[in-house]
């Protein structure tokens, strides 16, 4: 009962910041600020929102997904990333229980969620947000006096995106991919160490080449060849993967070896 209250309490809490992270997503690739204004408007009407029309899943619920002044529709995405960041809370807090490595934990998986969502969206990835995320892993492993894995994962994943990356552009005259996936891979990396880099790239890119050509077999045939996808969100779910089963899969890969 007491452990029903307690997941209880941190997907409300979870809700609650992915209330916030629908603000990153929508004004940090928009060049606007996260703290002014401290209201949310309607994206249709421009009208500011009361704060008993802001709370997490339930004002979406209670007004039947519509705003309350110019009854336009509210996308379903807001209470999903609400809902998500939820699940993302109470996945964190079952994995470390209480203690300090639930704010890094549940930390790591907002900023996924963020990346994710901007990505979709715009192809982008802000550099503010993989900052955020490298500053948290590199304070993550000082707490765990695991600096200098912290440190040779970033760089490994970095480097070998990048590697990659310059390769293509040499041999083939293709940009692969951004710089932004690199620097993303510098934030993975400084959480997971080099192991976790790598299986982030590979498992991404797998996940990325089964999509982008099932995506190209399923479009028209005259768009054949333009279809592109962002590769920012496999990189994401294949590191949330290694966030909660990195252990094990390490193990399990490096222990025939060692
Ligand atoms: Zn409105």
């Amino acid at each position: 009962m007491e452990k029903a209250l307690f997941l209880l309490l941190f997907f409300v809490f979870g809700c609650i910041i992915g209330s916030f992270l629908n603000v990153v997503i929508y004004r940090i690739p928009r060049g606007k600020s996260i703290k002014k204004p401290a209201f949310s408007f309607c994206p249709e009407c421009g009208q500011k929102i009361k704060w008993y029309d802001n709370i997490p899943l339930l004002s979406y619920i209670l007004l039947r997904g519509r705003c309350r002044h110019c009854r336009k529709k509210i996308s379903l995405r807001y209470p999903f990333i609400e809902f998500l960041t939820g699940l993302a809370s109470v996945g964190a807090f079952l994995k470390t229980g209480l203690s300090y490595d639930y704010i890094f934990i549940f930390g790591f998986l907002s900023v996924m969620i963020a990346i994710t969502f901007i990505d979709i969206d715009f192809r982008i990835i802000p550099d503010e947000i993989n900052l955020t995320g490298f500053v948290m892993g590199v304070l993550y492993a000082a707490l765990k006096s695991d600096l200098i894995e912290s440190i040779a994962g970033a760089a490994v994943g970095a480097g070998f995106l990048w590697g990659i990356a310059y390769l293509y552009l040499r041999l083939r005259g293709i940009e692969v991919l951004g710089m932004v996936d690199v620097k993303m891979m510098a934030f993975v990396g400084a959480y997971t160490g080099w192991f976790g880099a790598l299986f982030t790239i590979f498992v991404g890119s797998f996940l990325g080449a089964v999509v982008g050509i099932l995506g190209a077999y399923i479009s028209k045939s005259e768009e054949k060849g333009k279809f592109e996808i962002p590769f920012g969100p496999f990189l994401s779910f294949a590191s949330v993967i290694y966030i909660f089963f990195g252990e094990s899969i390490k193990n399990w890969y490096l222990g025939g070896m060692m």
